[in-house]
């Protein structure tokens, strides 16, 4: 190895490791940890950030990258050291900016805020939350403002945080799009399955036997038991140290068959993303997914495109049956296929269905873009909110437990994320029109060679880690870049077949 690397690796090492610590906390915080523990975790989280930061801020690391640089050191690099040092670089220039008394503070505040948004969702007490989201802003507008490049809005600085390809200017054009083409079609599908019975879904069913259930789909779709585990948390979700240990949770719902068993599938599409990454490049800094809107495509891929598509479930709705006979015995597979793509206008974005979900998203990315663009009385947000249930999907929230407090992530200080569930689910789309012509797509899930559909993501998408950015993805499998009619396409063929036919 290169000399000069081989320096530069012992400081990314000891971020890796420290990464590892603050990934561990944040796990343990979420599954296992009791409640009361959050206060002095959040003080060893805010001194463990501080470290992480200064281990690749310092001059030693700026002169080793600028050494590495110059020709004669770059050109004895591999292609992954040097991905890794234009990597490190994009990070350096960013977190620079950044005093690290704030960034330890923000780490700290950040500990904290989910448990106590956490209380305010169950109490529905928007008050109680107020004042940690007022100073969550704060911090965002601060470090966003201390890093955006000149002329640039803040809001895209944290857009790009988590798509680099994509600002707000796509993004309007992309949410126009949807009110344009799906706002109308939705009323009409809606109109069409009024009549469909769904109170099956709303049964008893024993969560012991929905674990048991949600396993076997977990390791139906590739998620393997022997680099990943299950746990259970309020609010499923997925983390990953590398590709051998990736850990995804659920949340079970006595009276909510579909819950904990899509919540399964769409977590298990990242993990599969993240354990299919390249042994190369995991434990890197270009060893994650290449961005959260790529994440999302993939887990909204199995969640909708795979798992809620009728060849997926030929092969095991009868498992399913036996599991719960009694609840659906008399419930045929076609009758279960339009419950699970029943388009409601409905209130809780993890719950909608495939048709409705990016009139969820679109409510949220309108708001955080007022947030960012002006100054707004914290207080009044929820009642925001509410306006734009009412405005675009036609439901007052009853309360702020339904309405704004229902997602952790502005909690956890993720502004910016939303738009990536959108986005994904647009990429998503535009990967499986391409999948259906170089493969017989329906007939493998017929088939249950789940394989064969994740063996094309992992050779197209996921080995590749950060190396290639979404819209690199998307062109060298497909052909061509991001492209949003695919996904206004797609939804409208499959719910004209379920509904309008
Ligand atoms: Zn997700």
């Amino acid at each position: 190895m290169n000399r000069t690397y081989e320096k530069l690796q012992e400081y990314l090492d000891r971020n890796q490791a420290l990464n590892t610590a603050l990934i561990l906390l944040d796990w343990d915080t979420a599954t296992l940890a009791p409640k009361a523990a959050t206060e002095q975790t959040a003080r060893m989280v805010g001194i463990l950030s501080e470290e992480q930061f200064n281990s690749i801020i310092n001059d030693e690391v700026r002169e080793l990258m600028h050494q590495l640089k110059e020709p004669n050191e770059w050109n004895q690099l591999t292609d992954v050291q040097k991905a890794v040092i234009k990597e490190l670089e994009r990070e350096y220039e960013q977190l620079e900016k950044i005093p690290v008394k704030e960034y330890k503070a923000y780490a700290e505040l950040a500990a904290k805020s989910v448990t106590i948004w956490e209380d305010a969702k169950t109490n529905n007490d928007y008050k109680k939350f107020v004042p940690v989201l007022e100073q969550i802003i704060a911090y965002k507008k601060k470090f966003a403002s201390y890093r955006k490049k000149k002329g640039q809005a803040l809001y895209d600085v944290l857009l790009q945080d988590y798509e680099r390809d994509f600002n707000m200017e796509k993004l309007d054009e992309f949410f126009e799009k949807i009110k344009t083409e799906l706002v109308p079609f939705i009323k009409e599908v809606i109109h069409h399955s009024k009549d469909i019975d769904k109170s099956y879904n709303y049964l008893a069913y024993d969560p012991t036997k929905q674990k048991e259930f949600c396993e076997f789909l977990a390791g139906y779709i590739g998620f393997d038991f022997n680099k990943g585990v299950i746990a259970e948390s309020a609010h499923p979700f997925t983390t990953n140290l590398h590709n051998k240990d990736v850990r995804i949770t659920n949340h079970f719902y006595k009276n909510n068959l579909e819950s904990a068993m899509f919540s399964v599938i769409h977590e298990g599409g990242h993990a599969i993303y993240e354990m299919n990454i390249g042994d190369d490049i995991t434990q890197t800094l270009v060893g994650g997914g290449a961005s959260m809107g790529v994440h999302e495509s993939q887990s909204r891929f199995y969640e909708n495109i795979v798992g809620r598509n009728k060849a997926f479930w030929e092969p095991i709705y009868a498992k399913l049956q036996r599991t719960y006979p009694d609840q659906l015995n008399d419930i045929t597979l076609d009758h279960f296929m339009k419950g699970i793509n029943l388009a409601r206008l409905s209130l809780i974005r993890t719950e909608a269905d495939e048709l409705t979900y990016p009139l969820h998203i679109l409510v949220r990315y309108e708001m955080e873009k007022m947030i960012f663009s002006q100054e707004v009385d914290v207080h009044q947000l929820n009642q925001i909110w509410n306006q734009k249930y009412k405005e675009y999907l036609g439901v007052t929230p009853p309360t702020d437990t339904a309405g704004i407090l229902q997602d952790v992530h502005w909690a956890m200080g993720d502004f910016g994320y939303f738009s990536s569930y959108a986005v994904g689910s647009a990429i998503g789309a535009q990967l499986y029109e391409y999948m259906k012509k170089v493969m017989p797509f329906e007939e493998y899930l017929r088939e249950g060679k789940m394989d064969q559909i994740s063996g094309f993501l992992k050779a197209h998408i996921h080995q590749y880690g950060m190396r290639k950015t979404a819209n690199e993805l998307l062109k060298d499998t497909t052909g061509e870049e991001f492209n949003a009619d695919y996904y206004i396409n797609y939804l409208k063929e499959k719910y004209t077949e379920l509904y309008l036919q």
